[in-house]
């Protein structure tokens, strides 16, 4: 099916592995939870394990917190702002997240194997865009904290108060930044549940906020699962909900949160488009694709998820496509040689495999690449579905897997027409040499982030979020300062 002789050309040269080392993740074999500054035993001792899915091997045991320990981190989040938070001027909170950002950096190696050993994505991802991106957002928002009369929302607009923050496993440490560091330079204090299979890189977030000298309760961490996340939700000392997860969750927590008074931003699922013009260069083209869906294992909302090529460079684009595909390096997170890595769990890797296995039972054309599996540990071979139809499933659902649907389109109408033919609205690219074309189709394109001649950017200073049943609120930028604003 796919081209191999490329690759076998290559495969000659080799490349020996360069492993990061697993002992520079320093881990406790047991967490407690994270309230009033201290990490304390979660009241019915519960605990489960996190464990590394690469290898399937127990990385940590943490503590389960049920809804009386959300009670006592919630209680110790309000008595911080009351007492201490909102009495601190934006000067001086500035100054704990610049210290929490350097902090991120300083232990930037050992956050980075930590993230790679939990989540199982590749060690270059977590060195160079993960850890590096969580500490920018404290930099940046840091920049905000003595500012906020000026960014546009009142004269002196004021914290929330508690915030309950809810993050997913895809981007764990990232997820807590882009969650923090805004509420924090805000003047809000927060309880942060993390997602049950990645816990760990927040709890030495926790130890950072401990070395910042952060005072005891501004930041509370409750680890857990579903339950834990829905205490949070249903507490009624949290002034306001973020979320970040599962359309199907959010869904849920809309529903929790509309007979009260608290304040409420979802970021959702996606199926985002990557759209290809036939006067785009071809070369540039093929890395975007890739990154588009590849990176991080397609576990991303914003994945360009469906590849819409114009017709007359579609076979010359999914030719070259495959070649690429054939060439990733797939396998162990902590070689740096490695370009994708494990399946965040068995759960997702089924539901991955469910809805590729409709996509061929639907008449798509599947492309597997040849790469070796590793024997233990959960895996996906990158994939590609030639002829895809608007109405297959894989055109539709959101995969989160390194699945990628290939459709083809005539003209820029049709293009948009396609793109928006989506119950999400998260994210989509566009690919021209044209910048009037561009600015024409992504004016029409119905999605919180439209990416030119790029795709998966992500930068502090840039508003992210999504529209639709992706969500609705931003995060990052100046927008970002909205949601934790009584504005
Ligand atoms: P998920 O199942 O919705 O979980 C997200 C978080 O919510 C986890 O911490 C989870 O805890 C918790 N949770 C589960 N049930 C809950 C409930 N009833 N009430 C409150 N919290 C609850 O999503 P996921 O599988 O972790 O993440 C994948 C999804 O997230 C994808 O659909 C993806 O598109 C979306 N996502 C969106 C963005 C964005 O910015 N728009 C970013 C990343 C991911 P457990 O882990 O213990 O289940
Ligand atoms: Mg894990």
């Amino acid at each position: 099916m796919t081209d191999n002789s490329l690759t076998s050309e290559l495969g000659a040269l080799g490349y020996d592995a360069a492993l990061e080392s697993a002992s520079l993740a320093r881990l406790q074999p047991s967490y407690g939870l994270f309230i009033d500054g201290q990490f304390t035993e979660p009241s019915r001792h519960q605990q489960f394990t996190s464990i590394n899915p690469a290898t399937e091997e127990t990385i940590a045991t943490v503590a389960m917190a049920s809804s009386s320990d959300v009670d006592v981190a919630v209680a110790s989040a309000r008595r911080a702002y009351n007492k201490v938070w909102s009495k601190t001027s934006g000067a001086e909170r500035a100054k704990y997240l610049y210290r929490i950002a350097r902090l991120i950096q300083e232990r930037s190696r050992e956050l980075a194997v930590v993230e790679t050993l939990d989540n199982g994505k590749p060690i270059r991802e977590t060195r160079d865009i993960d850890v590096p991106l969580a500490a920018a957002y404290f930099f940046y928002y840091a920049g905000w904290a003595d500012k906020l009369e000026y960014a546009g929302y009142g004269p002196n607009p004021q914290p929330v108060g508690v915030a309950g923050q809810i993050i997913p496993w895809n981007f764990p440490l990232l997820m807590a930044a882009w969650k923090l560091a805004p509420a924090l330079a805000a003047g809000n204090t927060c309880v942060l549940k993390p997602a049950e299979t990645t816990p760990l890189s927040a709890l030495i977030l926790a130890e950072i906020l401990q070395q910042a000298g952060l005072p005891e309760g501004v930041v509370n961490i409750v680890t857990g699962d579903g339950t834990t996340g829905a205490a949070l939700v249903d507490h009624p000392g949290v002034d306001k909900i973020a979320f970040t997860g599962s359309t199907e969750v959010g869904r849920l927590i809309q529903e929790r949160v509309a007979p009260t008074s608290k304040r409420l931003t979802l970021e959702l699922g996606g199926k985002g488009a990557n759209i290809v013009f036939d006067d785009a260069p071809i070369d540039e083209v093929i890395e975007g694709i890739i990154d588009g869906i590849f990176y991080n294992q397609g576990h991303v909302c914003c994945a360009g998820s469906r590849l819409l090529v114009q017709e007359s460079v579609a076979d010359e684009v999914l030719r070259r496509l495959l070649r690429r595909v054939d060439q990733l390096r797939v396998g162990n997170p902590m070689d740096k040689n490695t370009d994708v890595g494990a399946i965040n769990s068995a759960a997702q890797l089924e539901r991955i495999r469910e809805l590729s296995n409709w996509g061929e039972q639907e008449g798509a054309t599947r492309y597997t690449s040849s790469c070796d599996l590793p024997a233990k540990g959960y895996w996906f071979a990158p994939t590609v579905f030639a002829n895809v139809a608007q109405s297959h499933r894989i055109a539709r659902e959101e995969i989160f897997g390194p699945v990628l649907s290939v459709l083809t389109f005539r003209t820029p109408e049709e293009a948009i027409a396609k793109a928006n033919n989506s119950k999400y609205g998260l994210a989509c690219g566009v690919w021209s040499e044209k910048g009037s074309r561009t600015l024409w189709v992504a004016q029409r394109l119905r999605a919180g982030v439209i990416w030119a001649n790029t795709y998966n950017k992500f930068d502090p200073t840039s508003p992210f979020g999504g529209v639709r049943e992706s969500g609705f609120g931003r995060e990052g930028g100046r927008h970002g300062l909205e949601a934790y604003l009584d504005v």
